[in-house]
């Protein structure tokens, strides 16, 4: 339905921000043994610089790294610090700005090397057309969420794509049900960086699909591929775990 081949998706690791580096880099080293291939940390003004020196310095020049600031930065304030940056030769700035500061956005885009990602400022069709009008990104985070479901998301890519914007997909807390239909738009062609979704069993004790998602050892989530086994929602684990039910008939 969505005109997407069955494939593997690479996926990345996200992790927050702790109370301390250390913290953080156990953190980045139990899961990122599980295969991960990237990983991508949230900075925010005084936790960015120093944890970035750390990392690279526990897990090397060669870890795909990327930073998330979930538009925390003010551009006035923090531009000469975002360009300070370009020395961890990271993947991409995700959301440096607020989601309406594509202006600032587009001339930090333009100052580094480092390819700016937008994520919450693209919640439509609309808002991307004016990201690609303005040159205020190189590279879209595609969150089916947030963009209003899989046709707009769908048409999301196929935009970005054809502009010549990188995309990936991002993921907001969701069940399985809804990761399994994300990595099957994950496979279409312009979709070139790891996902965020993980393993089932990074955040849930028992996710209601079958089976759940896994990372082989090199970081891929394999997806069933067609004719063959299908991810499936467990009717019994859905009993037990729901709290409200509504039946409709036509
Ligand atoms: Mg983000």
């Amino acid at each position: 339905m969505l005109g997407a081949p069955s494939g593997k998706i690479a996926s990345g690791l996200a992790v927050g921000i702790y109370d301390s580096i250390d913290e953080l880099l156990d953190r980045i080293a139990r899961y990122l043994k599980d295969g991960y291939k990237r990983v991508k940390i949230k900075i925010a003004p005084g936790w960015d610089f120093e944890p970035l020196v750390e990392v690279r310095m526990r897990f090397g020049e060669k870890l795909p790294l990327m930073v998330d600031a979930n538009g925390a930065y003010n551009f006035d304030e923090h531009f000469d610090l975002l360009c300070s940056l370009e020395e961890f030769g990271l993947m991409m700035i995700e959301q440096p700005f607020a989601a309406d500061a594509l202006e600032e956005s587009a001339e930090l885009s333009h100052s580094i090397e480092t390819p700016i990602c937008l994520d919450e400022s693209a919640d439509s069709l609309t808002t991307l057309n004016k990201i690609i009008k303005q040159h205020a990104a190189k590279i879209l985070n595609i969150k089916v969420q947030r963009v209003g479901g899989l046709w707009n998301a769908k048409r999301m890519h196929d935009r970005a794509h054809e502009a010549g914007l990188k995309c990936w997909l991002g993921t907001m807390p969701e069940l399985g049900i809804a990761s399994t239909q994300a990595l099957a738009i994950a496979t279409l062609p312009g979709f070139v960086f790891p996902t965020d979704i993980e393993a089932s069993s990074r955040w849930f004790v028992d996710d209601i699909i079958d089976p759940p998602i896994t990372i082989t050892s090199k970081g891929f989530i394999d997806l069933p591929s067609n004719g063959s086994k299908h991810y499936s929602t467990n009717p019994e684990k859905l009993e037990r775990y729901i709290i409200q039910k509504k039946e409709f008939s036509r």
